[in-house]
C-alpha cells in the first residue's frame, strides 16, 4: 500500500517548488476524499453500523486535514510559512491561504456527498420497507449511478466560537507541558467556592455585590448555599479531594460575576486556571511554566514580568505582565506615547503564586511534603488582545458578521 501524504520542507520557496508542493497536497487530499466516498460495503453489516463506521472514517479524515491542533493546514503553516525566508513569507503565506481554503472545500464536500449517499440509502430502505438488508443493499447499488458532478446542498457548519478557539489554544500550551483538563460544577456550594479556597469571611468577594447567590437557601448552613462559581477554582478543590500528588491539571470553564455588562465586564466570562502540586515545587517553576505559556500564545519575543499581589489561596501572590504587544513593551508607538496600557509598555493578564498551605489542610494533603503553584486567566481578555477586538459584549451577542470573521 502506498504511504500516507506527509508534508514535505521545502528546500527552496520558489514559486516553481511551491507549485509542485500544492500540486502534490491537492492531489493527496482529493484521493483520501475519494476513499472516504467510496467507503467499503460489507456484505451483512447493518446499515446503521456501516453509517456510523463511514462517518468516523470522515471524521478522521476531516481532522487529518484541518484539525487545528496539528491537522495537515497547520503543519503546512509551520513547515511551509513560518519556515519561508522574510522575502517569500507573502507569497509563501497567500499560497498556504489559497491552500487551506481548498482543503477545507473539500472537506465540506465530502461531507455533504456522505450526507447524501446516507439520506439516499436511507430512502431506498423506507421504500423497500425496511426489513431486508439484501432488499437495502440492492437498492443502494441502484443509486449508485446518480450523477455525482451535481453541486451538493451547502449546510453552513459555523466556526468555533474565538472564546472557545482561545479557550482551546490555552488549553493546548498546557497539555502540550503534561496536564490534563479537569472540568467541575457551575453552580457550586459557597465551601467550595470560598471557604476552602481560604477566603476569609469578610472577603470583599463574598459580598453580593460580586457573587450572584441562588435564592431560597437561607435556611441552609452557609457552606452549603448555593452560587454561581465566581473562577473555576473550586475544580482544583475538588481535583485535590479525589487524586493525590503529583497534580498537574487546568481547569477551563465559564464563570459568573455580579457585574452589570458594559465594554471590559460582562456577568458571564470564561477561566483557564491551572496547578501543579509535587514534591519540590518552587516559584521559579511557576515562573518558567507562566513565562513559556504567554510566549506560545503571544509571540516568542513576548516578556514577561511578576509584580507582588494578593490572592487568598495562594502565598506569596504575583500579578502577571506581558511587555505590550502593540508597542513591543517600548511604551511608544511611531514617537507617540502608546495609545494601550497608558504607554506603561507592560499589560496586566493573569494571577498567579505558590499554593497557600493553609488549602492542603481542605484536601488532606500533608504542607510539610508538598508544594505547588496554581494560577489563572481570563480567556475573553486573552482573545481581545489575541484579536483586537474593543467590546467584550460582542463574544455573547452571537452576531454572525463578528463570528464569522474567526471561520
Ligand atoms: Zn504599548
Amino acid at each position: 500500500m502506498e504511504l500516507p501524504y506527509t508534508v514535505p520542507k521545502l528546500t527552496d520557496f520558489s514559486a516553481a517548488e511551491l507549485d509542485g508542493a500544492a500540486r502534490e497536497l491537492l492531489s493527496a487530499v482529493e484521493q483520501e476524499a475519494e476513499r472516504v466516498l467510496l467507503g467499503d460495503t460489507v456484505e451483512g453489516v447493518p446499515y446503521d453500523l456501516e453509517w456510523k463506521q463511514r462517518w468516523e472514517e470522515w471524521k478522521v479524515f476531516r481532522d487529518r486535514w484541518i484539525s487545528r491542533s496539528n491537522g495537515i493546514t497547520t503543519q503546512v503553516n509551520e513547515l511551509w510559512l513560518k519556515a519561508s525566508p522574510k522575502d517569500a513569507k507573502r507569497a509563501v503565506g497567500q499560497r498556504v491561504n489559497e491552500l487551506k481554503v481548498r482543503v477545507e472545500e473539500e472537506v465540506r464536500r465530502t461531507e455533504e456527498w456522505l450526507q447524501r449517499q446516507e439520506q439516499d440509502a436511507q430512502n431506498a430502505l423506507i421504500k423497500s420497507g425496511g426489513k431486508s438488508f439484501a432488499t437495502y443493499n440492492d437498492a443502494l447499488r441502484a443509486t449508485e449511478g446518480c450523477d455525482i458532478t451535481l453541486p451538493g446542498i451547502r449546510r453552513p457548519i459555523g466556526a468555533e466560537h474565538p472564546v472557545m478557539k482561545t479557550m482551546n489554544e490555552i488549553v493546548g500550551v498546557f497539555r502540550n507541558l503534561g496536564y490534563s483538563v479537569e472540568e467541575g460544577p457551575e453552580i457550586e456550594t459557597d465551601y467550595y467556592n470560598f471557604e476552602a479556597l481560604n477566603f476569609p469571611p469578610n472577603h470583599p468577594a463574598r459580598d453580593t455585590q460580586d457573587t450572584l447567590f441562588i435564592a431560597g437557601q437561607d435556611s441552609k448552613p452557609q457552606r452549603d448555599r448555593l452560587l454561581l462559581r465566581t473562577h473555576t477554582s473550586p475544580v482544583q478543590i475538588r481535583t485535590m479531594q479525589k487524586t493525590k500528588p503529583p497534580i498537574r491539571v487546568v481547569c477551563p470553564g465559564k464563570v459568573h460575576r455580579n457585574d452589570a455588562p458594559d465594554a471590559t465586564h460582562s456577568p458571564i466570562f470564561h477561566q483557564v486556571e491551572g496547578l501543579a502540586v509535587d514534591t519540590n515545587i518552587t516559584f521559579c517553576d511557576l515562573k518558567g511554566t507562566l513565562d513559556h505559556a504567554m510566549k506560545a500564545l503571544f509571540g516568542s519575543s513576548v516578556k514577561t514580568r511578576f509584580y507582588p499581589s494578593f490572592l487568598p489561596f495562594t502565598e506569596p501572590s504575583a500579578d502577571v505582565q506581558i511587555s505590550c504587544i502593540f508597542c513591543g513593551g517600548k511604551g511608544t508607538r511611531d514617537g507617540a506615547p502608546c495609545r494601550n496600557w497608558k504607554a506603561s509598555g507592560w499589560i496586566e493578564l493573569l494571577g498567579c503564586g505558590m499554593v497557600d498551605p493553609n488549602v492542603y489542610g481542605f484536601v488532606d494533603y500533608d504542607p510539610a511534603k508538598v508544594s505547588g503553584f496554581a494560577f489563572g486567566m481570563g480567556v475573553e481578555r486573552i482573545a481581545i488582545l489575541k484579536y483586537g477586538v474593543d467590546d467584550i459584549q460582542l463574544f455573547f451577542q452571537g452576531d454572525v458578521r463578528f463570528l464569522e470573521q474567526f471561520g
